[in-house]
């Protein structure tokens, strides 16, 4: 297995679709294009082959994929994939956030997964890429993105378990999005989910594996026959301590105003390591919002929400970017964070981590490209 970075400097080769669609159909896609729904006109690709390295690099039309009923990634789930968004700034530029976190995330699920790094700079050129030939599909509303869903998979067709697959597929598709949650900005009800387990000590948490999604839908109906919009996980030995949310990080608010300060789980290695949960343990100090990264039980959340120490309750992550949480749900009952609505510390935050991504503020932590 070869996990270094050394087979970039790649020429991608250019095959442009016949059946774009025009600027018609595009708008009107663009119109109400939900969530991950519509995808644009190209996709990027690049093989890899062991003991060959990466090769193949194509820009292609978008469409399906010819695969062997025996390739390797559809019996034993050899899948990871990233997620970021392109935002169009007002003076035209299309413009991602920390996408070099994202391709080292890439990388870190490979090494667990045992698949092959792929070079940064191959991670960087697919997204540029993609941009210069698909960029009209990136929207220019407020709370519109262009969705990008770098994803791999293992290649090798055989039924053999006894080692990691020896070639893969590279893919870069992308999807113009609106708001991820349809209600807008408003609280979700979380579910916390006490029979079943998303990551444990040595599993797979931390690495954006398509395996941990799977895992996690049959937890994610029980939420919803629950009422609840999403499930909130707890760790695998005693399930007592917050970890995340189906797709998000999540952050405590305790006291107000003045002294308000942000705690959030410590990364134990079950939960992934979210680059907008990262972005926060930076920009909230920024604000005058002191965060600590410690563990939360589920006594000391209904605890401190009870009492009012605990004021507000929020998710983050790169498609819901900061979204309140309004009430908890569990076997043992129900509680509201605060009085339900979102809070000021919530929408504060929100509104800073927005205004960098979109251009409304200053990029003063260099996390544009
Ligand atoms: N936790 C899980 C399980 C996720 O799938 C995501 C989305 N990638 C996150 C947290 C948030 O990560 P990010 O801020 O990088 O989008």
């Amino acid at each position: 297995m070869n996990n270094d970075a050394t087979t970039s400097g790649l020429t991608f080769d250019i095959q442009l679709s016949h059946h774009r669609k025009t600027p018609e159909e595009r708008a009107q896609l663009l119109e109400n294009p939900g969530f991950g729904q519509v995808f644009t006109d190209h996709m990027v690709t690049i093989r890899y082959t062991e003991g060959q390295g990466w090769h193949d690099a194509k820009l292609e039309p978008y469409g399906p994929l010819t695969l062997d009923p025996a390739t390797s990634a559809l019996h034993y789930a050899q899948e990871i994939f990233e997620g970021l968004k392109a935002y169009r700034h007002s003076d035209g530029s299309l413009v991602s956030f920390r996408p070099e976190a994202n391709a080292a995330r890439l990388n870190r699920s490979a090494e667990r997964m045992a698949m092959p790094a792929l070079p940064e700079d191959l991670f960087m050129r697919s997204i540029e890429l993609l941009l210069e030939h698909d960029g009209a599909w990136v929207p220019d509303k407020d709370d519109f993105s262009l969705y990008l869903r770098p994803f791999m998979i293992s290649t090798d067709v055989g039924l053999g378990v006894n080692h990691p697959s020896r070639t893969y597929l590279y893919l870069l598709i992308a999807s113009p999005v609106g708001s991820y949650f349809s209600g807008g900005v408003k609280p979700v009800t979380v579910w916390l989910s006490k029979d079943y387990t998303r990551a444990a000590p040595g599993g797979t948490g931390a690495a954006k594996f398509a395996g941990n999604y799977a895992a996690s839908f049959l937890a994610q109906s029980q939420a919803v026959e629950q009422g609840c919009d999403q499930v909130v996980w707890l760790d695998a030995r005693e399930h007592r301590w917050v970890e995340e949310m189906g797709g998000m990080n999540l952050w405590f608010v305790f006291g107000s105003g003045e002294n308000a300060k942000l705690r959030t789980p410590p990364l134990t290695g079950t939960l992934l390591p979210g680059i907008t949960r990262d972005a926060l343990l930076t920009l909230a100090p920024d604000l005058g919002l002191p965060v600590e990264e410690e563990p939360l039980s589920v006594e000391e959340w209904r605890r401190a929400a009870e009492s009012g120490e605990m004021t507000e309750v929020f998710a983050c992550g790169t498609a819901a970017v900061v979204t309140p949480v309004g009430h908890v749900k569990s076997d043992d009952g129900a509680f509201t964070i605060g009085d339900g609505e979102p809070g000021p510390v919530t929408m504060r935050v929100r509104e800073e981590l927005v205004g960098l991504q979109t251009g409304k503020r200053a990029d003063k932590y260099g996390w544009l490209t």
